[in-house]
């Protein structure tokens, strides 16, 4: 079918003024559509009714000036730099503009022309803005008081050859011809709620406000309007799930749970039991479950996971256990194996070394249900992997994976059970957007008699003292980690690469000792030989690189010495200190930082201030922000446009209940105002499920 398209939706191209050269370059900032520039919203904005006179700026802070360009040089440093330097003035004094290795600005700017410049304003000597962000104006241009100044000014992200001044009257000429077009599709009752104007005017205002005041009216519909689709899409999946699929409805009582439960050498904590009766009651309906199981590390989801895998068996299935990497697989499968084995249950790990024929026995094996409980990295969702009866599918460390990959997983079964686990405290505001479709349980506590953690933070200096206390740990009978950022020599001066210290470890510092090395680019083999050597105590000092991250389960190990700490995230400095404080002994780790960024100030700080993961989990969303706490992998956050899951998290919670209410009172869409809605919502997510999840 081939349906000439809406008009909002034809490309930006037939817009006066967009010719093919302009389009690619509108391309890159991902505007194809004529809808899509209108939704490019401005970066920030300047008031240009008034512009502030030279004199009267204050140095120190952002300012937008006016003025004539009284002169422009262009010179060379000895370091063969370009300076670039412009003197703009105005009737009451004069300012600098200075740019670095920008040379080509030279042929920019005339004498006579008249420029808007802003930037932080400093004073060497005299006053100077460093590589302000530059306007020229042009009075004999009739849309110079209408659109680039006499009012609040929209400033829009660039790309290369694309200027402020084209895209923004490029801007206001689609919202002339095109706003007309624009309907509205919140239904009224939402608006009213929740207090929202319009999306004409939203639009309007965002772009080209009279006030400053109506910025924020504009940007609270739109926020709204962008949270509220991301909710109703996962509302969606939820929905779906619940209501168009049959699940398994386990049964919870019986034989093996009994004698899993009379192996189990320690008691749940009531935090775990609680989870445990949440597992429960999802497994034993007939809708799938699909759960996401959080807790701080070291706070024993594990087992809780084990739990539901002997149910699953119990009841005649398979359970598949995905985690992230090679290393964790196998220790998730020993650990299973510990329990599950004394109970007759099949336990099979598909690793990367195993060989071809061997797998090819294996993936026999679980196609011919000789196998219970199958454990392994991503191998597990490749094609050629097929169960018999899959029932449970469990997703360890989630976020180190797609979402995408979830979905494989559980397609492997006819809509198997799921449960997602992540050893990283997730805050409430990531969680439900990032895992919004999924319900949520969490354990609070750490088993009984664990000591905290004891965390310093020291320096350089006391590297000798260090060195000194980890002997006499070592000689206590403790075990140690060293871990470094980087696994060779690296191009940064003084950064200590994990194999050149593991020799001088070895050779001199601690040659009465025995010391392994363990870094991601050896072998699998390699690998878990190390980890054996150190579980069995063959190893007194392990030092190794960020691959023992996550899981690693080894309760005689005490104290973890992190070099460079300063350049590890957070969530990640507390992963790693979640290594030690398993077992009887106070555990100690220890934070080797000198130099010192804010930033890194900030991560170190709170490391010593706290052992609350959840806590650990909301500073780091706040000091890097939504789009780097996940790590690269992105689940849909990047492209929130204008939302801001921190800065704006009363309206995303508000989002989210408007839209899951909105969709248990009308399911199926009915009526031409909810046809409207789930238009937009398909437009939006095209894909559906899958739309959303490949995001
Ligand atoms: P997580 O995966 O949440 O980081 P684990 O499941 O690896 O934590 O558990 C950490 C350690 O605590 C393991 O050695 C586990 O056997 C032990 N453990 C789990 N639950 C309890 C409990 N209720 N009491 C004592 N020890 C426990
Ligand atoms: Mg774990």
């Amino acid at each position: 079918m081939n349906k000439i398209p809406p008009i909002l939706k034809q490309s930006a191209q037939f817009i006066k003024g967009v010719g093919p050269r302009k389009i690619k370059l509108l391309n890159k900032l991902d505007i194809y559509t004529i809808e899509d520039l209108l939704y490019h919203f401005p970066r920030r904005y300047e008031d240009r009714s008034q512009f502030k006179l030279i004199r009267e700026l204050e140095v120190g802070t952002y300012e937008t000036i006016k003025g004539k360009v009284l002169a422009s040089g262009l010179r060379r440093t000895r370091t063969r730099m370009t300076i670039f330097q412009l003197v703009v003035s105005d009737e009451s004094g004069v300012v600098y503009g200075t740019w670095f290795n920008q040379p080509y600005l030279k042929d920019f700017f005339k004498n006579g022309d008249e420029v808007v410049l802003y930037g932080k304003v400093e004073r060497y000597g005299k006053l100077q803005m460093n590589s302000p962000e530059y306007e020229l104006l042009n009075p004999q241009d009739e849309d110079e008081s209408t659109i680039h100044t006499g009012r609040i000014v929209p400033i829009y992200a660039l790309t290369f050859g694309l200027g402020q001044r084209y895209l923004r009257k490029l801007i206001k000429s689609t919202l002339d011809s095109y706003l007309g077009q624009i309907d509205e599709f919140l239904p009224k009752e939402i608006s009213r709620v929740n207090e929202l104007i319009s999306l004409k005017e939203a639009l309007r205002e965002v772009h080209f406000p009279e006030k400053f005041k109506g910025i924020d009216e504009a940007k609270r519909r739109l926020i709204f309007e962008e949270f509220f689709f991301l909710e109703l899409a996962l509302a969606r999946i939820k929905q779906d799930l619940k209501e168009n699929s049959a699940g398994i409805a386990f049964a919870c009582r019986g034989q093996l749970l009994q004698r899993f439960k009379q192996l189990l050498p320690f008691t749940l904590t009531a935090s775990q039991l609680k989870v445990i009766s949440e597992i429960e009651k999802d497994m034993s309906s007939n809708k799938p479950m699909n759960r996401l199981l959080q807790g701080d590390v070291g706070s024993g989801k594990t087992v809780v996971s084990i739990w539901a895998q002997v149910i699953c068996v119990q009841n005649g299935y398979q359970s598949a256990l995905m985690a992230p990497t090679e290393i964790l697989s196998e220790q998730h499968y020993r650990t299973v194996l510990k329990f599950l084995k004394p109970l007759g249950v099949k336990v099979a790990r598909i690793s990367s070394s195993v060989k071809k024929e061997e797998k090819k026995k294996l993936l026999s094996l679980i196609r011919n249900k000789k196998i219970d409980v199958v454990i392994g990295t991503h191998a597990l969702i490749q094609d050629e992997v097929k169960f018999a009866k899959l029932g449970l599918a469990i997703v360890d460390e989630q976020h180190k994976f797609g979402v995408q990959q979830r979905v494989k997983l559980q397609k492997k079964g006819v809509m198997p059970d799921v449960l997602v686990m992540s050893a990283t405290p997730i805050p409430r505001t990531l969680a439900i957007t990032v895992f919004g479709d999924l319900d949520s349980s969490t354990i609070r506590e750490l088993p009984p008699g664990r000591t905290p953690v004891e965390t310093y933070w020291i320096s350089e200096k006391k590297r000798d003292d260090l060195y000194e206390f980890l002997r006499k740990k070592i000689r206590e009978g403790n075990q140690a980690y060293v871990v470094y950022p980087v696994i060779e020599k690296s191009k940064i001066r003084d950064l200590k690469a994990a194999t050149r210290m593991y020799e001088h470890f070895k050779q001199s510092v601690f040659s009465d000792f025995s010391v392994g090395l363990l870094h991601g680019r050896m072998k699998d083999g390699e690998k878990s030989r190390q980890m054996e050597l150190f579980k069995n105590r063959k190893l007194d000092l392990l030092v190794a690189t960020t691959v023992i991250e996550v899981g690693i389960d080894i309760p005689n190990a005490s104290v973890i010495l992190i070099e460079h700490a300063e350049r590890f995230g957070l969530s990640q400095l507390h992963q790693l200190r979640g290594r030690v404080g398993r077992g009887k002994a106070q555990a100690y780790c220890i934070l080797l930082s000198n130099a010192l960024s804010e930033d890194a100030h900030k991560r170190l700080k709170a490391m010593i201030t706290t052992n609350d993961g959840f806590k650990i989990a909301e500073y780091d969303l706040l000091i890097r922000g939504p789009g780097e706490f996940f790590g690269s992998r992105q689940h849909g956050l990047t492209e929130l446009k204008i939302g801001n899951i921190l800065t704006d998290s009363e309206m995303l919670t508000a989002a989210r209940k408007c839209a899951f209410e909105y969709l248990s009172k009308n399911p199926h869409f009915s009526g031409p105002e909810a046809q409207l809605l789930k238009e937009k919502l398909m437009e939006k997510f095209p894909n559906g499920k899958e739309g959303i999840l490949s995001r």
